[in-house]
């Protein structure tokens, strides 16, 4: 059987490649990073999703590191989540340096390890200029690491990467994800903020995509309509 290793983060894109990845017939294993996030509702479900599957998965915890990332908002506890569009100048608060990099070669190592020639992640168009290490030029560089880091071959995919984030969604219901069960928000409420910088993303995509948004949101979110009115800005 064909194996993949995903890093999975539990979120809606990384969820609707492990339905895409299983439905192609690859045997999966998902690979998740506490880095010291400021909460772990999407590592929850991370691993509430790969036990509903039966799927093999490895948390890896590098918390103690958590202060090589400095002053993210994500991970730093003085420093506050901005609420607002992605495009927006105080996102660039949530950049967490080198992420990817080092969330890829730790997904390499346990990929060799358990004998997966193949690595994915949920990469995908619309991914943002703020984020250096999305870059295209990023990951083809990263491809060619990997590829030569061990004596056999492993490989990095991106099978998203010409998908906007709506025709994510709209893929996701396709493959009957539970898309409410996946978790985006940078806040740990007990439910989605609704105005973060990945909770309008989300919100967005599912309008973008004419596909209904079971995900439950604060009350004290901004209505769907005032965001389309004040497009997207909060
Ligand atoms: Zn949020």
């Amino acid at each position: 059987m064909k194996k993949v290793v995903l890093v999975y983060s539990g979120g809606m894109d990384s969820s609707v490649l492990l339905y895409d990845l299983i439905h192609q017939g690859y045997q999966v294993s998902t690979f998740s990073i506490f880095y010291g996030q400021k909460h772990q509702k999407e590592l929850a479900v991370a691993k509430k999703f790969a036990s509903l599957l039966s799927l093999q998965h490895k948390l890896a915890d590098i918390s103690n590191l958590s202060d090589i990332f400095g002053n993210t908002s994500l991970v730093a506890n003085h420093c506050e989540i901005p609420d607002g569009h992605y495009e927006e100048e105080s996102m660039k608060e949530t950049v967490v340096p080198n992420r990817n990099m080092i969330f890829l070669s730790l997904a390499t190592a346990w990929a060799i390890s358990i004998g997966s020639n193949k690595i994915a992640y949920a990469a995908h168009s619309g991914d943002h200029a703020i984020y250096p290490d999305c870059r295209n030029e990023f990951a083809d560089a990263m491809n060619e690491a990997i590829q030569l880091c061990d004596w056999n071959s492993v490989s990095l995919v991106r099978p998203f990467v010409g998908l906007s984030k709506a025709e994510i969604v709209r893929k996701g219901v396709e493959l009957e994800v539970p898309l409410e069960q996946t978790w985006s928000c940078y806040k740990g409420l007990d439910v989605h903020c609704g105005q973060c910088g990945t909770c309008i993303e989300r919100r967005e995509a599912f309008y973008l995509a004419g596909v209904e948004d079971k995900t439950k949101y604060s009350s004290s979110a901004p209505s769907l309509k005032f965001l389309v009115a004040n497009n997207w800005r909060v």
